[in-house]
């Protein structure tokens, strides 16, 4: 057996961030941490800071008063902001910059009068967040056929954002489609899909072909991770998402000589390496690493933390 092992895969500059941003509030802090919803949408990193006594909530008003709180990599509403200030909670933003400037644009656009049309997947984390910046303002859609039940004046002053880890191409099929609608749509000079999301897809896109099977390493609630298994099988292969080496089946394996593995933006090395060593011990796995792409970005701390590091140090 064969391993093609895509690069880049797994941990974006905004995970490595968050997930940097607990580990230091857990250093300096102890325990008694409030996240808002999942650091990162990945099980493993996850249930590791429950471990480590972080309290994962969903609801504000689960934090007690004063407490610390972060905010995810995800990123929330203006509403969340204010429940929290309501209740004197210290907050770290650990918002990815590169949801942040999505969220920028949102109020920049609503600001100028603009509807948004923000395509996206209903219910995620980011969308309502993003949502929240101008709720008046946006309407969310998920595919062309969303976007035919579209009704605006032909002089409406209209502009897309992206949720910013959609599928390259489905996405891009969405767009075509509002465009044909209505021409006068505007966009952010830079796309709202991120580096790291393009690029993970981009190395399943050139690699598939050459493999039996697809292996992405993720949680089924990651959207990145989703959208590359959907890619390969898209492709006609086999793909499975999955949360680490538990959930292999022998089933899988037969038959197939070349398997690929990738991982989502939120999926740590350690379980890659898990499920490498294990098709290694199990079937004298090679391992075929490609690179498709360089990543060398990174983001800074939040500036909140170093604040309050002061504080306590
Ligand atoms: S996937 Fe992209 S937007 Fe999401 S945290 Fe990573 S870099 Fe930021």
């Amino acid at each position: 057996m064969r391993i093609l092992l895509a690069n880049p895969r797994g941990f974006c500059a905004g995970v490595n961030m968050a997930i940097d941003c607990l580990d230091e509030c857990i250093k300096a802090f102890g325990t008694g941490i409030y996240v808002y919803h999942e650091i990162v949408h990945n099980k493993y990193v996850v249930d590791r800071f429950t471990a480590q006594g972080v309290t994962f909530v969903e609801d504000i008003d689960d934090v007690p008063r004063g407490a610390l709180l972060l905010y995810s990599a995800h990123g929330v509403s203006p509403a969340i902001r204010a429940h929290a200030r309501s209740r004197d909670l210290r907050t770290i933003d650990a918002t990815c910059p590169l949801v942040t400037k999505v969220h920028l644009e949102a109020i920049k656009y609503a600001r100028s009068g603009y509807h948004i049309i923000l395509i996206g997947h209903e219910g995620h984390d980011e969308v309502i967040g993003t949502m929240g910046e101008a709720p008046e303002s946006i309407t969310l859609v998920e595919s062309p056929e969303h976007v035919d039940q579209l009704s605006f004046p032909t002089d409406a002053k209209l502009a897309y954002l992206t949720q910013t880890t959609l599928s390259v191409e489905e996405a891009g099929a969405v767009i075509r489609r509002l465009e044909e609608r209505f021409p006068q749509v505007e966009h952010p000079p830079k796309e709202d899909i991120c580096y790291a999301t393009t690029n993970r897809q981009f190395a399943v896109r050139e690699l598939i072909n050459k493999a039996d099977l697809l292996l992405v390493l993720g949680s089924q609630n990651s959207s990145n991770s989703r959208r590359l298994m959907e890619i390969g099988q898209a492709a006609g292969k086999a793909a499975h998402l999955i949360d680490g080496r538990h959930e292999l089946q022998p089933e899988w394996f037969t038959g197939v000589d070349t398997v690929m593995i990738t991982a989502g933006a939120s999926a740590p090395e350690v379980v890659v390496q898990d499920v490498i060593d294990h098709l290694v011990d199990n079937f004298g796995a090679t391992i075929d690493e490609v690179t498709t792409r360089e990543e060398h970005v990174t983001f800074p701390l939040p500036r909140e933390l170093r604040k309050l590091q002061a504080t306590v140090g």
